[in-house]
């Protein structure tokens, strides 16, 4: 019997896209013409030894560095399939905030009721509708396996909370508006080993609905949590590739040292 014919490997889609990202603190440039596409429905880590511009190019996508005078970008950063760049200053970074959320390295509910945390970016928006607001705030919750434990203390301030619960509550938070993308700064490095397993299994469940892009400092966290890895240094993209590659076969030098741990 013939062998059966081997499937295509599918090319994911892309979500967005940095082309030639350039970024300056000041007179400091953190960021060095970097390329790099983020996989629709995939998580993508961003690893590399401390100062070497993960935070930098992750805040880049929500537009976190405008909060701040004297910073400046270069280059584009395309959201597909509309094909906007995030960047362009007609874009207003509110909307951006919406479409690509951000979750922290320190939990930050704001002192608020556990409800209320969650509601917040839906009355930002305007949406006044009790009913809808109370649907999605459950469904977010849910959707950040945190439902069961808060469902009956939902008036109940969010600080409360466990910093793990916490973590979980900013997550449902971000998945109330239904962003596009999720980025993750560091989202585990304040929680002990049973609460960081908790998010990792999050990461790899909401990934069906949403794109993720990570900055991680854990290695193991990026190699079990990841599909593509990208590896910087000094604010350059040295190499970018499926997760397996980067750890058990990367191309170039450099990220085999830092990987191997001869590095870093
Ligand atoms: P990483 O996330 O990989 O640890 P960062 O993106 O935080 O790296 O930092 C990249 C570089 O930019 C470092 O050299 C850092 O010192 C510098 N940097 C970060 N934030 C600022 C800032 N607000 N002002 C000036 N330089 C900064």
């Amino acid at each position: 019997m013939a062998p059966a014919a081997q499937a295509p490997l599918k090319t994911p889609k892309i979500k967005a896209q940095s082309r030639n990202l350039d970024f300056y603190y000041s007179d400091f440039k953190a960021l060095k013409s970097i390329s790099m596409p983020i996989y629709e429905n995939k998580v993508t880590a961003l690893i590399g030894p401390s100062g070497c511009g993960k935070s930098t190019f992750l805040r880049c996508f929500n537009r976190m560095h405008d909060l701040y005078p004297g910073h400046r970008y270069g280059g584009s950063i395309d959201l597909l399939p509309d094909e906007i760049d995030l960047l362009h200053p007609s874009v207003d970074p509110i909307e951006v905030r919406m479409r690509l959320s951000m979750v922290f390295q320190k939990p930050n509910p704001f002192p608020k009721s556990i409800f209320e945390n969650v509601a917040y970016g839906l009355r930002v928006r305007g949406e006044k509708s009790k009913t809808y607001i109370e649907d999605k705030v459950e469904s977010a919750l849910k959707g950040a396996a945190i439902w069961n434990e808060v469902k009956d203390r939902l008036d109940e301030v969010a600080v409360n909370l466990s910093g793990g619960q916490q973590q979980r509550l900013c997550i449902a938070r971000s998945l109330a508006t239904d962003p596009e993308i999720i980025l993750f700064d560091e989202p585990t490095s304040a929680l002990d080993p049973i609460a960081t397993g908790a998010i990792e299994e999050l990461i790899a469940e909401i990934k069906n609905k949403v794109t993720i892009l990570i900055v991680t400092h854990n290695m193991q966290q990026a190699a079990r949590c990841s599909d593509y890895t990208a590896y910087m240094y000094l604010g350059e993209l040295v190499e970018f590739g499926e997760t397996e590659e980067i750890f058990f076969k990367p191309k170039r030098k450099e990220t085999e040292d830092y990987i191997t741990g001869r590095f870093g």
